[in-house]
């Protein structure tokens, strides 16, 4: 499991930096989609619950709609600026009634250009994060995120983008009905516990989303440049296998 991974072996030289860590920590939310996000004042650092009620009036409806329905609304929105930059939205993949459900931040390049969440070396990572807990893409497990289209530079998606996006993926976790969420960084842990804390102090523990247990842990973007980060996110995982076994015993 360990080597599924990549935490063992962990060989670093002491005399070369782990990872080149791209942008200021403090500008980011413990791991967004893609590695090379720019540092910004960030608006989501806020909080959803700073929101301007215009924000959430204008979030599209998406009362009760089907899997067909919804898909069709995603892929004709246009109710941010974020559509009008990106190839293609990103609606989300895997079994539709399975038990896990993953949740990231948005869309990288790569997704953008594949129409997948979570495809290249984040996707590859996240993978190996599923094998772990003996999880495949595709079986028994669901994968989104917050955001369907990819923000300009890779940047750290704005609240009125979250929120306006935001009803989609709640009415994707309706219809997937999950025994259990992962929320993977900070955009996805604030988006669904509705308020921001340090993603450190929402790690292992179980939260509440609806009366679904939510687990959080770190974006596979930001293990990819933080490879320390690994055996926390390990932990996180055992704690989600412990609470999918109590959850089917
Ligand atoms: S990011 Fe979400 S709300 Fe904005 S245009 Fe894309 S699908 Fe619509």
């Amino acid at each position: 499991m360990l080597r599924e991974l990549n935490l063992y072996p962990l060989w670093v030289r002491r005399d070369v930096p782990v990872a080149a860590v791209p942008i200021k920590e403090e500008g980011r939310l413990d791991g967004g989609e893609a590695d090379t996000r720019q540092a910004k004042p960030s608006e989501a650092a806020m909080g959803i619950e700073a929101l301007n009620p215009s924000y959430v009036a204008e979030a599209p409806t998406v009362p009760a709609l089907s899997w067909p329905e919804l898909k069709q609304q995603v892929r004709d929105c246009t109710a941010c600026s974020l559509r009008a930059g990106c190839m293609q939205t990103v609606f989300g993949v895997g079994d539709e009634n399975a038990d896990w459900l993953f949740v990231g931040e948005g869309p990288g390049e790569d997704e953008d250009a594949q129409g997948e969440p979570f495809v290249g070396p984040s996707g590859k990572l996240l993978d190996n994060m599923l094998a772990a807990i003996k999880l495949k893409r595709g079986s028994n497990v669901y994968i989104a995120n917050v955001i369907k289209c990819h923000p300009p530079e890779n940047r750290t998606p704005h609240v009125d983008e979250i929120v306006r996006c935001l009803p989609y993926l709640q009415r994707q976790i309706a219809l997937v009905k999950p025994k259990l969420i992962v929320a993977l960084g900070k955009i996805a842990a604030t988006a669904l516990l509705g308020k921001e804390a340090t993603l450190g102090s929402l790690r292992g523990t179980l939260h509440d989303y609806y009366g679904v247990p939510l687990i959080i842990t770190y974006h596979p973007a930001y293990l990819l440049r933080m490879p320390a980060e690994k055996a926390h996110a390990w932990d996180d995982l055992r704690l989600a296998m412990d609470a999918m076994q109590k959850l089917t015993d």
